[in-house]
């Protein structure tokens, strides 16, 4: 099976691949993973990668479609994946069919867990992290028992710049300029798929089981 996991940021994607990788023994693949390993190894596209990220610079297009060439290429990706922070753009998922068809293989479902901007903003501007475990909480949904100090481990908690609101707002229009028009591309194609994500985490997921269908 391969799947496409989409959704922007805040939507929960990464609590329903946590499940689907456990329930459906998938392997989860994320852009950022691909460029960690092909870094990592050094690769051809991993080297062209890493010398844009040095930088400081956006890596282009082409570089980001030969580092996912790389990482789909190999062999414990055979049996099926689910990809994750890729394609973004529509010229990236043509790219993707391409290197697919390459393979001699399709994509078999999108899946897209919407939520509305409005919640999307205080998802993400409500989030804190602890800067010494990492562990993250909600302000409002899921709050430390004292503000401001992680329960785990006592550590100071904070705001991520990613988090800010204008940072959000920015990204958030990234995702509707450039990859919601994804959507109709795979609608074209029957294989997109949406989940309403503005329900209980357990609700999702009971829908992004059902979007699976047969698989
Ligand atoms: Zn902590």
């Amino acid at each position: 099976m391969y799947i496409l996991l989409m959704g922007p940021p805040g939507a929960g994607k990464g609590t329903q691949a946590e499940k689907l990788i456990e329930d459906y023994k998938l392997l989860h693949i994320s852009t950022g993973d691909m460029f960690r390993a092909a870094v990592k190894a050094g690769t051809e596209m991993g080297k062209k990668a890493k010398t844009y990220m040095d930088a400081g610079g956006l890596v282009p297009d082409e570089v980001t479609i030969g580092v996912v060439r790389e990482g789909l290429s190999k062999p414990e990706c055979a049996d099926g994946f689910m990809l994750d922070g890729f394609p973004r753009t529509l010229e990236q998922a043509v790219a993707l069919d391409k290197i697919m068809a390459d393979m001699g293989k399709k994509l078999d479902v999108v899946l897209n867990i919407n939520v509305p901007d409005s919640e999307l903003i205080d998802r993400v501007v409500g989030r804190r992290v602890c800067k010494e475990c990492g562990a993250t909480y909600h302000i409002k949904f899921n709050p430390s028992k004292v503000a401001d100090k992680c329960d785990k481990c006592g550590g100071m908690l904070y705001q991520r710049n990613d988090d800010k609101e204008e940072t959000a707002k920015n990204r958030l229009d990234a995702y509707h300029n450039q990859t919601e028009p994804l959507f109709d591309y795979y609608r074209k194609v029957g294989i997109y798929k949406e989940v309403n994500g503005l329900q209980h985490i357990d609700k999702v997921y009971g829908d992004v089981k059902k979007a699976l269908g047969k698989f």
